[in-house]
């Protein structure tokens, strides 16, 4: 897998003021706001009393967000609707705008003694001044796991997509869930298989990861694949986080899948792919 995110180096650098020509990423709410050419603006078009933070670099021009809490109302997209049409790296400056904003928004208190947090130079966190609390971004990371398995004689293999309860209810995606803390990632795929579709895995490969800005800010996605431990199982639904789960001939998938900027589209489509080889 190529590095989608390219040009884009996060960083927290605010020992310069913002130029008027450095990138700028307007967030407003849980939007973020574009020029009229669907692209960012730069520094010097925004109000001189905008609130920046730096996000780092993109092909070595220095990014910042512009916090533009009160201005939800002005027109927007989310970040969804930009990593469809963006490339790599706009995305993942796109998220990490949106990450850090929200960060700061949600965090300008120590949790321990309650006094106001300072920036700390240099990094994406924020330290206490009363008590030395040490508050870093924290990251939420997720797993998602293509299973297959052999199929019928003379037939392509076969590739497990759910349906889940809650969010976008008609497509077919991937068992997906949230690491625990103390777990690692595979046993939280292992996890999340057995309590999903009640299957059990053999071959467990890591395959990549996306910051994915669209669930909550900070969700890192990481994908695996796996084949079905017993290729005669069939996944057994909760009822609850999941409404169907169903084995497809890998010549044979629905319509109904992830869109293409998303990790677990590509794990799809490379499954699909290694099976054609
Ligand atoms: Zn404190």
């Amino acid at each position: 897998m190529t590095d989608p995110a390219g040009g884009f180096v996060p960083g927290a650098d605010r020992s310069a003021a913002p130029a008027p020509t450095d990138l700028a990423v307007p967030v407003a709410g849980r939007k973020l706001l574009t020029t009229p050419d669907g692209g960012f603006p730069r520094v010097g078009d925004l109000p001189d009393y905008t609130a920046w933070v730096p996000l780092g670099t993109l092909d070595g021009v220095p990014a910042w967000a512009a916090d533009l809490d009160g201005a939800e109302d002005r027109p927007g997209r989310g970040w969804a609707s930009l990593a469809a049409e963006l490339p790599g790296p706009l995305a993942a400056l796109a998220g990490r705008a949106l990450t850090v904003v929200t960060w700061r928004r949600t965090h300008r208190w120590c949790g321990a003694c309650r006094a106001e947090l300072a920036d700390v130079p240099g990094e994406s966190a924020r330290r206490c001044p009363g008590c030395d609390l040490y508050v870093p971004i924290r990251l939420s990371p997720a797993v998602l796991v293509a299973i297959t398995r052999p199929g019928p004689a003379d037939r392509p293999a076969e590739l497990l997509l759910v349906r889940h309860a809650y969010g976008p209810t008609g497509m077919w995606a991937l068992v997906a869930g949230f690491v625990e803390a103390g777990e690692t990632l595979e046993a939280a795929a292992h996890r999340e298989v057995g309590e999903e579709v009640g299957l059990a895995l053999d071959r467990l490969t890591y395959f990549g990861s996306q910051p994915w800005a669209m669930s909550g800010p900070g969700v890192l996605l990481t994908g695996f694949t796996a084949t079905a431990a017993d290729a005669g199982a069939e996944p057994v639904v909760d009822g609850r986080e999941l409404t169907e789960a169903r084995w497809f001939p890998l010549d044979g998938l629905p319509a109904e899948l992830p869109p293409a900027y998303s990790i677990s589209r590509w794990l799809i489509d490379a499954t699909v792919t290694s099976a054609r080889r």
